[in-house]
């Protein structure tokens, strides 16, 4: 059998298992989770976290040592960026329109008077982007402070292009390095039907069905636009842009979107994504490990979506109204929160107080959404992952045709 399709069937039972014993018998969830369901889990993420911060290393630095010229670097840099912020302000635009269709917090049942949330300090704006060069580049490593390594790569790696044949032993160094990890990535998806199963099971089995009736409509609202934007959006992206059929495109990134969703983090998933992207959806090596660990760590069109969604949903549970400049604020807050959401499990929530705060929403209004917001962090972040892959995929077409035009110009000359 496949592994995509083990990895599917591991979710599945995960998913029965955990069901049944939360409404049947929560005491033997209790000790299952205890001594199977969570401990499964917790060492496919150890697993897989193992390797992230190296891969983002080797991975960044590779890809930029490989785009060789500044010039190149630049342009893919630019269409990356320009991708990541195109889609997302779409993700956030679908979702406010189909709050404000629907009115999810107009719902009987929806009391915010008991509400209490003690937000986490959102860092600010200006916060994130002065934080991304990294005084101590180890430091940044051991913390996993990814936009920091990610610089930190982007620096060696532009060193490297530009020594060239001076530094040859140390880019031998790095591509192996990278070749062994993507070897470890291999070995330890076998272990993710096992991780997935237990991953759902506990979480499923944790939450259970509780408080969900009164919040089915903001759910089914979530959801419904990650989908949309999910077909459209990156539907369109693909077949347009990047020249490949979306059907394609889907079923080949399919085993990574599982395993984001078992695992509800982006950078968890990284190296699962590069690999599939890579091998499924033929992405070149540079621009594959030059896209997508960046995207894994500012491209979070899922919790954009869901951050829109959230905040008319407060809005119209507190009876506030919003005006049209404040809706623009919501937009470009949301942009800016999702560059600084880091790639793990439950911070867009963190960062949600961040967007109520810029206009002036009670911040409260997030503890009405926090006990369903598991499931909804499951299913954002496989969202998260598949548009970094579907920048990928239009970037990698679209330097085709740029390697070809240079090709024939340098026949021609
Ligand atoms: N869990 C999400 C991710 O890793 C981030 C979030 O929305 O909480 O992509």
């Amino acid at each position: 059998m496949k592994l995509t399709s083990k990895i599917f069937i591991g979710l599945l039972l995960g998913l029965a298992v955990g069901l049944v014993l939360n409404l049947a018998a929560p005491d033997v969830f209790s000790v299952l989770n205890k001594y199977i369901f969570d401990p499964l889990g917790t060492i496919f993420l150890n697993l897989i976290k193992m390797l992230v911060v190296p891969i983002v290393f080797f991975s960044i630095t590779l890809g930029t040592a490989s785009l060789g010229d500044p010039k190149k670097l630049g342009r893919i840099g630019g269409k990356t960026i320009l991708f990541f912020l195109v889609t997302t302000t779409i993700a956030i635009s679908i979702a406010l329109a189909m709050a404000f269709i629907f009115h999810p917090g107009d719902v009987a049942g929806i009391d915010p008077s008991g509400a209490s949330y003690e937000s986490e300090k959102a860092p600010t704006v200006v916060e994130t982007f002065t934080n991304i060069i990294p005084t101590n580049p180890i430091q940044a490593m051991t913390e996993g402070n990814m936009l920091q390594i990610i610089a930190f790569s982007i620096f060696v790696g532009f060193a490297l292009a530009m020594l060239g044949k001076k530094t040859e032993g140390v880019m031998r160094l790095i591509e192996q390095g990278n070749d062994i990890m993507m070897f470890l990535v291999n070995l330890i998806m076998r272990f993710a039907p096992y991780g997935a199963f237990g991953l759902l099971a506990s979480a499923v089995g944790e939450m259970g069905l509780n408080g969900v009736a009164a919040m089915a409509l903001y759910m089914i609202i979530v959801l419904a636009t990650l989908f949309i934007h999910a077909f459209i959006t990156y539907g369109s992206a693909v077949k347009f842009l990047g020249k490949m059929s979306p059907v394609k495109f889907f079923k080949g990134f399919f085993p990574a979107m599982t395993v984001a969703f078992s695992t509800s983090s982006s950078s968890s998933t990284l190296p699962v994504s590069m690999k599939t992207a890579q091998e499924n959806l033929n992405v070149p090596k540079p621009v594959s490990s030059f896209v997508q660990p960046l995207g894994a760590t500012i491209n979070m069109d899922g919790t954009a979506i869901m951050q829109g969604v959230a905040t008319i949903f407060i809005a119209q549970v507190y009876n506030t109204d919003l005006s049209f400049a404040q809706l623009i604020m919501v937009v470009l807050t949301a942009v800016l929160a999702s560059i600084g959401t880091a790639g793990v499990p439950g911070v867009g929530l963190i960062m949600l107080a961040m967007v109520l705060n810029q206009v002036a929403l009670p911040v409260e209004g997030i503890a009405l959404i926090i006990g369903i917001d598991r499931l909804l962090d499951m299913t954002r972040t496989a969202i998260n992952i598949t548009g970094d892959a579907a920048c990928a995929v239009v970037v990698a077409e679209s330097e085709k045709k740029h390697d070809n035009t240079h090709a024939a110009e340098t026949a021609a000359g």
